[in-house]
């Protein structure tokens, strides 16, 4: 079996065969999974402590060269490690059940803009009422509306990044010069489909909405206001919570990176300080989260490299 596809804002119209296929992305029909572990460190509403259980998904639609996973997220055909397996739909949503019955506050899907058709099917209604804990997906933010509207009542939390507002990094860095207009429609669409963000009374526990995330890239700052000026003219106070990353870690071992000027080192105290400023000044975001500085550090990435972690 196998498909031409078209989910993406690539629109490649490229077949995908059984484990790969030629697209942009290189994904094929059955998911490809990268890793499975406990992660302790994502934003503090998606856990009570006992943290997040991320499924993390092999290869990307964006690719970006600053990449943080750049061991699992290039294409599938190109990436420098093996995936871990590849599932059906039908075994990804028993992936999904099991890892909601491990004691984790919630279960992620990480990164997985490149099988939304396939972690639909995954996600039957059986399959929809034996999954324990609130479902989260994240996102590159790079999606079509149409495949989104796939996952309409299957995902309770979606966590788009929205990486860039103009053109320029958007093209240098991804690819994808129209990236700005295509995370807008997949925020607005993942927001039309959860509504305002709900939380567990007792725990603050998110129950359901939309988590926006945006990476602070060095030399870049007026991008990152332009994100938080997007967020705080189109969402109302409480309906939306903004997550603000400073954990940007230059990949130096990547000649793109080393021999670039702003990419090649970390963001600074005083971009750090501006951004935050920046934020805390707008009055409708009103849930938000920043992260400390200290979070660009390799220690906060996963290690893809070391042995698998089925339970
Ligand atoms: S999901 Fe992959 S194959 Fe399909 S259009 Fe997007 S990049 Fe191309």
């Amino acid at each position: 079996m196998s498909y031409l596809c078209s989910d993406c804002p690539r629109e490649c119209g490229a077949v995908r065969n059984e484990y790969t296929g030629e697209g942009f992305c290189g994904a094929g029909e059955k998911i490809a999974v990268a890793k499975i572990m406990r992660h302790m460190w994502e934003e503090p509403v998606l856990s009570t402590g006992n943290g997040t259980e991320n499924i993390f998904i092999y290869g990307c639609n964006l690719g970006c060269v600053y990449c943080q996973n750049y061991k699992i997220n290039g294409s599938l055909r190109t990436s420098e490690l093996p995936p871990l397996t590849y599932l059906t739909p039908a075994e990804f949503g028993e992936l999904l059940v099991e890892r909601s019955e491990t004691g984790a506050d919630t279960v992620g899907i990480v990164t997985g803009d490149h099988y939304i058709r396939q972690i639909a099917e995954a996600i039957t209604p059986d399959v929809k009422k034996r999954i324990k804990t609130p479902l989260v997906l994240n996102m590159s933010g790079y999606s079509k509306p149409e495949t989104l509207a796939l996952l309409n009542g299957k995902i309770d939390i979606f966590m788009p990044d929205f990486k860039y507002v103009s053109e320029k990094p958007a093209q240098e860095y991804s690819q994808a010069p129209d990236y700005p207009a295509r995370a807008v429609e997949t925020i607005k669409k993942c927001f039309e489909m959860t509504g305002p963000a709900t939380f567990d009374e007792k725990t603050y526990l998110m129950k359901s909405g939309v988590i926006i995330r945006h990476l602070i890239l060095p030399g870049w700052f007026r991008n990152t206001a332009g994100v938080i000026d997007f967020v705080n003219e189109n969402f109302r106070p409480d309906e939306v919570v903004f997550s603000l990353m400073s954990q940007y870690t230059p990949m130096n071992s990547i000649p793109e990176i080393s021999s670039n000027p702003r990419l090649s080192r970390r963001i600074s105290a005083v971009e750090h300080k501006a951004a935050i400023d920046y934020l805390l000044a707008c009055e409708n975001i009103t849930m938000c989260f920043c992260q400390d500085r200290a979070s660009s550090s390799e220690e906060f990435i996963p290690d893809f490299d070391g042995s698998e972690t089925f339970q």
